[in-house]
């Protein structure tokens, strides 16, 4: 069934059998032990095809760690890479979108939730939880609905009430924890272990990482001539799976080489970036694209790792420079991203001024996810766009 052959620890390096753990290292607290998950590769190798249209991420079944079907399904990945004409004439280098806003619930955390929530399904869980403040707490929500399962989000108190509408939507309860997002976390995973809930956090459950390596999979597949792929960098679990994937790839004979990966990060939440270049900033501040708001990355090391072994990067952007390149996505080439996808753009334009990126390159921006969650902070893109207000006189319409 599935070709899991190990589960590897980040920090001390012990192995684990599938089955003999089910969360992070034993030997470390907290999420510091996330857990690799190794295949058998040999196995796979020469076995396994990748068919002509992806209809969805399932097509990539032997590569993930389940047991075969059923699986749960709303048709996450399969997503379009999306020329980009206008916006590569206005930044001076050929850019194509990976666009991931048409995921399910609208980013590509749905392709590890599709994992996590079978994998919780195939081994009789009946409740799944997370600490999330965004993202991933719909994705979870909504994959639990489909596949039956109750699902508890753990959230800061503060979180803005508009984010805990779209779980509660799927059924899910929200619990609204007195604290900052660790302290969600932490009584999430308590909670979750004593109860015998699947925690689905990142970080914690080593299979949610799993699902997000089909992003990469389809990128080696679909963009084998990119010279880079630019990622927003949270807690950094996104890009090192699609780095992940790209890799396993290559190594897979499926795809002919790797791209260099592109980590961009706020400068009010910089803390992989700071990491990887070791340029220290004062490591506090708070940025507009909340899907990367991060202090404390739960997988700094693993994307820090996947930056160094691609050969590639890390960029810091500000709110001002997210916020133009949301509108300029927009404008340009339609597409509504959140501002940590439009961070990616602002990031290609700095390296691109850096001289890291060279104006012959091939890029690849991967939009992870939809601006329809976040309308107040879009406003703000918006300003200087056209807005006339007219009354129910047809001649009051002004010019254009
Ligand atoms: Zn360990």
């Amino acid at each position: 069934m599935t070709h899991v052959e190990a589960l590897t620890c980040g920090v001390c390096g012990r192995e684990f059998s599938p089955g003999e753990v089910t969360y992070t290292c034993p030997a470390h607290d907290g999420v510091g032990g996330s857990l690799d998950v190794r295949y058998e590769y040999d196995a796979l190798a020469g076995a396994f095809d990748v068919p002509g249209t992806v209809e969805d991420l399932w097509a990539f079944a032997p590569l993930l760690p389940v047991d075969g079907e059923p699986v749960v399904s709303l048709g996450a990945g399969g997503t379009p890479l999306l020329d980009a004409p206008a916006l590569s004439a206005d930044l001076g280098v050929s850019v194509r979108v990976k666009d991931e806003t048409g995921n399910p619930t609208g980013s590509s955390k749905d392709r590890g939730s599709a994992v996590a929530v079978t994998r919780a399904r195939q081994r009789g869980r009946s409740v799944v939880s997370c600490a999330s403040t965004g993202n991933a707490a719909a994705s979870l929500a909504g994959y639990a609905a489909r596949a039956g399962l109750d699902c508890r989000i753990f959230v800061p108190a503060d979180l803005p009430e508009a984010k805990a509408v779209q779980p509660r939507v799927y059924g899910a309860d929200v619990l609204a924890v007195e604290g900052d997002y660790e302290d969600a976390s932490r009584v999430c995973h308590a909670t979750a272990t004593e109860r015998g809930w699947y925690d689905c956090s990142a970080g914690v459950n080593p299979y949610m990482f799993e699902g997000k390596r089909t992003l990469g999979f389809e990128l080696a597949r679909d963009a084998a001539d990119a010279d880079w792929v630019a990622m927003a960098m949270g807690n950094g679990c996104s890009l090192a799976a699609t780095w992940k994937g790209m890799a396993e790839s290559d190594r897979l004979g499926l795809s002919d080489g790797t791209a260099r990966f592109l980590g961009v990060q706020a400068e009010g939440a910089s803390a992989i970036h700071d990491r990887f270049t070791d340029e220290w900033g004062d490591g506090a501040g708070e940025t507009a694209a909340d899907s990367i708001d991060v202090a404390a990355p739960h997988s700094a090391k693993r994307a820090c790792c996947a930056l160094a072994d691609s050969g590639g990067d890390a960029v810091l952007v500000d709110d001002d420079a997210i916020l133009r390149a949301q509108r300029r996505l927009g404008e340009h080439e339609g597409l509504f991203v959140e501002p940590a996808s439009a961070a990616t753009v602002a990031g290609v334009e700095r390296a691109l001024a850096a001289g890291v990126i060279d104006p012959a390159d091939e890029v690849v921006v991967v939009a992870t996810g939809t601006g329809l969650k976040d309308t107040r902070t879009a406003g703000r893109a918006a300003e200087g766009g056209r807005r006339v207000d007219v009354d129910s006189d047809p001649d009051t319409v002004p010019e254009f």
